[in-house]
């Protein structure tokens, strides 16, 4: 299962419903439509949906950076499914800038075993207290604050301390604040998204999804919704889904490709 989000307008010049397609073997095969300006708190919903209609689950779910959350992590992992998603910071890890910049930590070393950073400086970041949050959706996190035994000579510390304070720079103290649980999650999404069967399953949303909502708006020329209101756009939504997946079927038949699930992976 790949999922791929647009914004689709809706008549008027300002995108209107973020709608949500769910592909398999190139056919959408689940559609949701909804408000959400972000895609991160769909996956839940259109998961959810997919699970009370069904009667098999989908094991592994292919979705790009934008989907990327501890609660999404937390919610594949219970419903015993696998995570293909690409970390949020994943493309601007790999630039200069992020991998020189002190002040993440990132680019500070851990010590698992008794949980303490060491900096730029050589210093330690000790745990020293646990703060939980609570999402706009009611997912409660928990987080663990590292705060520098000693900042107060720190010659690179404009570099490394950054944010707006009232307190001025010489009294500030470099603070952390890590959700261990989300780093454990994201490292095993990395390291899934980097095996074979995650290069190819990415490579195949990309084409796949984002190869539905091309065909759609490009090649079947549709630009804006003929109705208005939620349930109604998600029935436009079906209509169109339906257009796309005959006209998949027919290619597919054409090509003799029917009994093809994924794009094989190219090697050099
Ligand atoms: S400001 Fe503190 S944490 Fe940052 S490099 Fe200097 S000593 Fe280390």
């Amino acid at each position: 299962m790949r999922m791929k989000e647009d914004a689709m307008k809706n008549g008027q010049l300002k995108p209107g419903y973020n709608i949500q397609f769910g592909v398999d073997a190139e056919y959408i095969v689940w559609i949701s439509a909804g408000p959400q300006p972000t895609d991160t708190t769909t996956l839940i919903p259109f998961l959810d949906s997919i699970k009370s209609r069904l009667k098999y689950t989908y094991r592994n779910i292919v979705a790009d950076s934008g989907y990327e959350s501890e609660e999404n992590y937390v919610y594949l992992d219970e419903n015993g499914q696998l995570a293909f998603i690409k970390p949020s910071n994943y493309e601007i890890s790999k630039t200069r800038k992020y991998k020189t910049d002190i002040s993440r930590k990132e680019n500070m070393s851990y010590d698992k075993e008794n949980d303490f950073y060491i900096c730029s400086s050589g210093k330690k970041l000790v745990a020293t207290g646990i703060k939980f949050s609570k999402s706009k959706t009611g997912y409660r996190s928990e987080k663990t604050c590292y705060t520098c035994e000693d900042c107060t000579q720190c010659p690179i510390k404009s570099k490394c301390i950054k944010g707006n304070s009232k307190k001025p720079l010489e009294e500030r103290t470099k603070h952390l604040e890590v959700s261990k649980l989300f780093q454990q999650k994201r490292e095993a999404a990395i390291t899934r998204i980097l095996s074979d069967e995650g290069k190819e399953l990415r490579m195949n949303r990309s084409i796949q999804s984002e190869g539905a909502f091309g065909e759609i708006k490009q090649d079947m020329g549709f630009r804006r919704f003929l109705c208005k209101g939620k349930k109604n756009i998600l029935a436009e939504c079906i209509l169109l889904g339906l257009a796309h997946n005959v006209n998949k079927l027919h290619n597919k038949i054409q090509s003799e490709r029917c009994s093809t699930y994924l794009h094989p992976l190219k090697t050099a």
